[in-house]
């Protein structure tokens, strides 16, 4: 079953949510030199790209600058996934070679990989069968940031209090 994940990052990022930071969203016709130019990203001649992705509640998968911030992909609404795709673009037809879900904005769980799934098979792009990484996520008793939990380390990576796990 597929869950809505809510922004659950901090408030500052709120205003990207309608800065109008650019994203493009990937469908069968996708190619490598629109996702550069809408993404205002510079054409080095890279080969391979990774991006910020979300899938949004219509199930359509929309990528941005690495830097940006998952808010400002998904315009702030609720997401299915989120996390960061690295796609091949030295392929007319571009595909994904990994994905995470690794966004400490939306906190996805490990299983949103399905929606990411589908959505990427709707766009006919070819990917991987699963994620590279799969994070879970805590959030700190003390001062309430967001940290991914590595192995069982449940310390806070701004102060070192503990962590309590989201979405369990
Ligand atoms: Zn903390």
């Amino acid at each position: 079953m597929k869950r809505l994940y809510e922004f659950v990052g901090p408030d500052r990022l709120r205003p990207d949510a309608t800065a109008g930071i650019p994203r493009y969203r990937l469908h069968p016709k996708a190619r490598a030199p629109d996702l550069l130019s809408e993404l205002e990203i510079r054409d080095l001649g890279m080969t391979e790209l990774t991006l910020t992705y979300i899938v949004d509640q219509r199930g359509m998968v929309w990528v941005a600058e690495r830097h940006v911030e998952h808010i400002a992909c998904a315009r702030g609404e609720p997401v299915l996934a989120a996390g960061e795709l690295t796609v091949d673009l030295s392929v007319k037809e571009f595909e994904i070679l990994a994905a995470t879900n690794q966004s400490t904005g939306y906190c996805p769980e490990p299983e949103c990989w399905h929606a990411l799934a589908e959505a990427l098979d709707a766009a006919g792009l070819d990917r991987p069968d699963g994620f590279e990484y799969a994070f879970r996520f805590g959030r700190c008793r003390k001062c309430r940031s967001i940290t991914v939990i590595k192995e069982d380390d449940f310390s806070c990576a701004e102060c070192g209090s503990e962590l309590d796990p989201l979405r369990q």
